[in-house]
């Protein structure tokens, strides 16, 4: 059943098309194995990353071929236009698996029954704003898309934030949407264990595949801390392997901390592919079960982990996921003084963060430390 072409649409918020995979004109043969349709709301819809994601999660990269999706795109008064043309590409993609494509400009419409909310929308840096301006203005975006996720998600949702400052955004959701479990929230650093476990291969000489065990610790900032310690290459310890500590140390740690920004400084535009790339990988990871004996990195709220982390922030650890969409911290990771120094420092700075957001999130007593200091987000210059 057809709604409204989406290339005439130029006023009607919501509902391009809209396709129900048991309808009698449905060829059973190729239908009748699909499991029921998953809903995925996506913010940021008109924008770069989106542009790259959406195309996979339609394709079936992400859930799988037996995976029916339907997208609701959220975009805003500005976007809106921009929006209609994501459709229409989606709708000439043909993607036999995309049966449902809205969008909208409301939240509350658009997260209606959302399996997955993937917030990815947010206002970039502006010259001369400082990270504190940014904290505050996306802070507002997120504590309203939590609102709405509270009053119309179905309360199973799986959030992924990618909307800078992700971990504090993320925290600023979860606590605007109290009937949703707070492990149902992430802040993506999937991107930043991708570049780490390429960086280690490229070093090691060997291929990418065979990197595993990366633990990002902390926030997705210039704090974050990529675990060598308890990384594995060709599954021996990657110390062993790359016996070159001063590289470690003093170059490869922090050329995973500033590898966005060094993108944009070459290429003018930040990583918006990888970044899609990324989003896809860290969903998948919670619809597969992990491989026996590793990990992979999110960031996860801290209330009850086996690290010491201060409860109540969201801060990228190992999980592990039996692939239910659910995830278990791993225990047990080596945290030598060099990790426990640096993790403490990225621990400091989302602490920092929280306490600059706290009338966001309800809190009365919140204390905005004035020296927060400015780390550069990744994707920044
Ligand atoms: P874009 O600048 O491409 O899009 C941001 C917003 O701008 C959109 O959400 C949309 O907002 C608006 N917009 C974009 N394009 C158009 C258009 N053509 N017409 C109208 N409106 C438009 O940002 P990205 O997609 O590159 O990045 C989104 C966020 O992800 C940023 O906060 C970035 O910092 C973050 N990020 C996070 C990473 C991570 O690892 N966690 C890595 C990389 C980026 P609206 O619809 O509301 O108007």
């Amino acid at each position: 059943m057809r709604n409204t072409p989406a290339g005439s649409v130029t006023n009607a918020p919501l509902g391009v098309f809209v396709l129900e995979y048991d309808a009698k004109n449905e060829d059973l043969e190729k239908t009748k194995n699909w499991k029921p349709i998953v809903k995925i709301a996506v913010s940021g819809a008109a924008g770069q990353i989106s542009n790259h994601l959406l195309f996979k999660i339609a394709s079936g990269e992400v859930f799988g071929k037996d995976q029916p999706v339907a997208l609701r795109l959220l975009g805003s008064e500005r976007s809106q236009v921009a929006l209609e043309g994501v459709a229409m590409e989606l709708e000439d993609c043909l993607f036999p698996l995309l049966r449902e494509v809205d969008i909208g400009i409301d939240a509350r419409k658009v997260f209606a029954d959302a399996d997955w909310a993937l917030l990815i929308g947010a206002k970039p840096r502006g010259p001369g704003m400082e990270r504190g301006d940014l904290l505050e203005m996306n802070g507002g975006i997120f504590a309203e898309q939590g609102k709405a996720l509270n009053e119309v998600a179905k309360k199973t949702c799986k959030v992924m934030v990618v909307g800078n400052p992700c971990n504090t955004n993320a925290l600023i959701c979860m606590a605007n949407a109290p009937s949703l479990d707070k492990r149902n929230f992430h802040a993506l650093t999937r991107l930043d264990e991708n570049r780490a476990k390429c960086q280690l291969a490229l070093k090691a000489g060997v291929f990418y595949e065979t990197v595993s065990n990366v633990t990002i610790w902390g926030n997705h900032s210039t704090t974050q801390v990529p675990d060598f310690v308890n990384a594995k290459i060709g599954g021996e310890i990657c110390t062993d392997v790359i016996e070159d500590r001063e590289w470690l140390e003093n170059d490869f740690t922090p050329a995973i901390q500033t590898r966005g920004g060094l993108l944009i400084k070459k290429w003018g535009r930040s990583s918006a592919a990888s970044t899609a790339v990324s989003i896809a990988d860290a969903m998948k990871a919670l619809v597969t079960p992990t491989k026996e004996g590793d990990w992979f990195s999110s960031a996860v709220i801290t209330d009850g982990n086996p690290y010491g982390i201060e409860e109540g922030l969201v801060f990228s650890m190992p999980c592990r996921s039996k692939g239910d969409g659910s995830y278990e911290i791993v225990e047990g990771l080596k945290i030598n003084d060099w990790l426990r120094e640096r993790i403490k420092k990225s621990e400091e700075e989302l602490s920092g963060e929280k306490g600059c957001v706290g009338h966001l999130m309800g809190i009365t007593d919140g204390v905005c430390a004035a020296d927060l200091e400015d780390t550069l987000l990744p994707g920044e210059m």
